[in-house]
């Protein structure tokens, strides 16, 4: 199986050896407008790989050796700055995101998972400019927020086991099970502590697109706080926003339902309003 991974930055790089080192692809293609840091990260990744018994192919390539590829992860874009909020970063990352979609045009077998920021917004473009199939293409969304979340739990010794962040993945993010304000503002602003400390997560987010791959590699209908066009979801019809959603072999398979409290619908519905005016303003 072929796993595609566009931008081989910091993100687009970690993730690819995580799945080679998982053995789970037989080939990885990277592909980056820097095709020297494509070729190099390639290399450093295969050159480690050796160690491993089931040894997966990393490539620098091009769009055209993505037409067998079973799934596509698009990392390419431009990071957040310290001063800059996620929505901020659209203007730029929009002509890139663009440009990417109509080169993946002979791709429409395959499944896409965006990562670039803002994710709600790209997921969005991508599926609607690029006319793919509408559960072939989902964004990592709130899942890394919900990693944060796990972890600080874990660290507490909290057992908030429905515990889960949906909406946007920005700051207007939706903590469902979660009532303590130290703990949302922590995760909420773990985006920017990572940008203060090391210029950006890498290896966190990396490990969610994995566990995100390995739902589709294994069909395993996990559920996965993910980025998707929703239809009616607690009202909510037409934009890329998080909620809970079923991944299996052929992407999404479904939206169990939740029962949210009336606060937490409240919110999920101004973080919906949020999405919605972003793309009514970029006249997407
Ligand atoms: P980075 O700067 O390290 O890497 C981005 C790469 O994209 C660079 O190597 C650049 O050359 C490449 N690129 C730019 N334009 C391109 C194009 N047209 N075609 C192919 N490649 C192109 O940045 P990063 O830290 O890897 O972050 C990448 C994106 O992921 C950003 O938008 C960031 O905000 C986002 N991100 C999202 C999440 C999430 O949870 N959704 C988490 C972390 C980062």
């Amino acid at each position: 199986m072929k796993i595609g991974i566009i931008g081989a930055g910091r993100v687009g790089a970690t993730t690819a050896f995580c799945i080679a080192k998982e053995g789970i692809a037989d080939e990885i293609v990277l592909i980056d407008v820097n095709n020297e840091l494509a070729e190099g990260e390639a290399e450093d990744i295969n050159q480690g790989l050796t160690l491993f018994p089931k040894e997966t192919i990393v490539k620098a390539g091009d769009y055209k050796n993505l037409k067998d590829a079973k799934i596509i992860i698009l990392t390419a874009g431009l990071r957040r700055k310290e001063s800059e909020t996620r929505l901020e970063l659209i203007n730029k990352n929009l002509l890139i995101i663009k440009d990417i979609t109509d080169k993946l045009n002979p791709c429409k077998n395959s499944l896409i998972l965006i990562v670039s920021n803002p994710v709600d917004i790209m997921t969005y473009l991508v599926l609607k400019r690029g006319g793919f199939k509408e559960n072939y293409v989902f964004g990592l969304g709130t899942y890394l927020d919900t990693l944060r979340l796990f972890s600080i739990l874990k660290r507490k010794k909290s057992k908030a086991k429905d515990a889960m962040v949906i909406g946007e993945h920005g700051d207007s993010m939706v903590f469902l099970s979660c009532k303590d304000k130290g703990i949302m503002d922590m995760v909420r602003d773990a985006g920017a502590w990572m940008i203060k400390y090391k210029q950006g997560t890498g290896w966190a987010v990396a490990m969610a697109c994995l566990d995100v791959i390995r739902a589709i590699v294994f069909d395993e209908k996990r559920v996965f706080p993910l980025s998707s066009l929703v239809s009616n979801w607690y009202g909510v019809s037409g934009i890329c926003i998080s909620v809970p959603t079923m991944i299996g072999k052929d992407g999404i398979i479904g939206y169990p339902d939740i029962k949210l409290t009336k606060k937490e619908k409240e919110r999920f519905l101004n973080s919906a309003r949020i999405i919605k005016e972003e793309i009514t303003r970029l006249n997407l």
